[in-house]
């Protein structure tokens, strides 16, 4: 196989790792569904909200946390989120009837993202809360109010390109949000629109992994909190958006391995990592190591609430260098937060059935084609680097152990999707397994729940989008239905 292998292995916590660990269930379930197959686990949601949750204790702070509807389609998990204390962040008109029908009450709900009419009539309809981009959203919410005479509709107004005080600036580009310097023309219309519009607070949401940044975002947010007062204005609440991140690897040292391993096989000082030497960002200029690595962070010890702990605790530069929360608490603002992918953390897989292993003739990788697309997996598309997990059909040792690898030695892979197109491949990079699959095996790929198993998902060539399965553990076993047919009420003795 030439060298070590660089495995890449999944964090898993108990109820994946208990998944896992049942076979016969993984089996029996892509025997009748099909693969891919997508499982969720509807009660791990509840738990993560219950990490923010105790976040919010630690600092004293009330608020909400909203899930980011865009990271999942599931019914099962939106419904199981209905029957926590939690809201939903939606962004669009389906995902706004989605969340209504599974349950979840308008005074936990905001309605966020590019709006089209129909989007920002039901949100009114509803007595939703409305995060507003522009100036120009707000004329046109307030037109709709007066015109369809709708209640007075709760807002917050979603800001960008924060800066520091200092001389350095900060200020990511988004294509959402009002600028810091249209925030005088925006409060104006705010004051003029005051009969049909009520300010509830500001908001952000910056996709960076970076705590500073958001902290010089969340301090920007309190001085034009501090501005609304001064008008006279009484807002309530400043909502920091998502992008708490997920920690998808058990083991740090080998992500630390890999990457530099990945650095020496660009430059040519080891064997290729990947499939047709794809670099990840990374290139070889006359022996210089140039470009940036594009791939997600995937050993992120601070995630999820732990994350949120951080920026909390985070000084305020700009505002006397207290903690954000210690402003947050002395100004009785609410603390609302819209984590997507880190409360979908450890809620689901995804399974793939292998459909051939093919030997190469120079002893290279084996060709791995699975029944699925590179869309239904999606880790490649977030660049999240994490390998599946073998399920075999045979209980180990039984495997035939035809070519290299007996079935007990580790092998090295190329995975490849079911499309007739050069280009599925479900990662570029060389996978290492511990034992070599099997035709009818199952590799599974874990932690998909946020984003990966639906947002790319598509019926190129005819193929089917994969199916959805809600999972929950009952007196020690597991049970499972559809997730559509999924309600709180389903798991006898489940959700509480
Ligand atoms: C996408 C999005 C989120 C969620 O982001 P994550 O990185 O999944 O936490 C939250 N708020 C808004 C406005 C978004 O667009």
């Amino acid at each position: 196989m030439g060298g070590q292998p660089l495995y890449l292995e999944p964090r898993l916590e108990t109820r994946l790792r208990a998944l896992l660990a049942s076979p016969g269930l993984l089996h029996t379930l892509t025997d009748a569904l099909g693969s891919p197959l997508n499982l969720v686990v509807p009660d791990q949601l509840a738990d993560n909200v219950q990490r923010f949750r105790s976040v919010y204790g630690t600092h004293h702070l009330a608020g909400q946390v909203f899930l980011a509807h865009k990271a999942t389609r599931s019914s099962a998990l939106l419904r199981r989120l209905a029957a926590t204390d939690a809201g939903v962040d939606v962004a669009s008109l389906g995902e706004l009837q989605h969340a209504l029908g599974a349950g979840l009450t308008p005074d936990r709900i905001t309605a966020t993202g590019p709006k089209n009419p129909e989007f920002l009539w039901l949100a009114a309809r509803t007595a939703v809360t409305v995060s507003l981009d522009t100036r120009g959203e707000l004329e046109q919410l307030a037109t709709l109010v007066r015109k369809h005479t709708l209640p007075r509709t709760r807002v917050l107004l979603r800001l960008s390109g924060f800066e520091t005080s200092g001389v350095r600036v900060l200020s990511r580009r988004s294509r959402f949000g009002t600028g810091m310097g249209e925030v005088d023309p925006l409060l104006d219309t705010v004051e003029r629109h005051a009969d049909v519009i009520d300010l509830v607070g500001v908001a952000y949401h910056l996709d960076t992994t970076s705590l500073t940044e958001k902290a010089t975002a969340l301090e920007g947010c309190l001085r034009v909190l501090e501005e609304c007062r001064s008008r006279g204005l009484r807002p309530r609440a400043v909502d920091v958006g998502g992008g708490f991140g997920v920690d998808y690897l058990a083991d740090g040292g080998q992500w630390e391995r890999y990457t530099t391993e990945l650095t020496e096989a660009v430059l040519g000082t080891r064997p290729p990592l990947t499939y047709g030497g794809h670099g990840y960002g990374l290139r070889n200029e006359g022996g210089t190591l140039r470009g940036r690595l594009g791939l997600y962070p995937a050993h992120r010890p601070v995630a999820g609430a732990r994350y949120l702990d951080e920026l909390l605790s985070h000084p305020a530069v700009s505002l006397g260098g207290r903690p954000l929360a210690a402003l947050l608490l002395e100004h009785l603002y609410d603390l609302h937060t819209e984590p997507g992918r880190a409360l979908l953390d450890q809620c689901g897989l995804t399974l793939t059935r292998v459909l051939e292993v093919r030997d190469q003739d120079a002893g290279g990788p084996l060709l791995v084609r699975l029944a699925a697309k590179a869309d239904d997996v999606a880790l490649e598309e977030h660049g999240v680097l994490m390998d599946p997990v073998v399920v075999p059909r045979e209980p180990a040792g039984a495997g035939p152990g035809t070519g290299t690898g007996t079935g007990t030695e580790p092998v090295a892979v190329h995975l490849f999707g079911s499309l007739c197109l050069e280009s599925d491949l479900i990662t570029r990079r060389t996978v290492f397994l511990p034992r070599r699959p099997e035709p009818g095996d199952l590799l599974a790929f874990a932690n998909t729940a946020g984003y990966c198993m639906d947002f790319h998902a598509t019926r190129a060539q005819h193929q089917p989008a994969a199916r959805k399965v809600a999972a929950w553990q009952e007196g020690g076993a597991w049970r499972w239905c559809l997730d559509d047919q999924y309600w709180p009420t389903t798991p006898v003795g489940g959700a509480q």
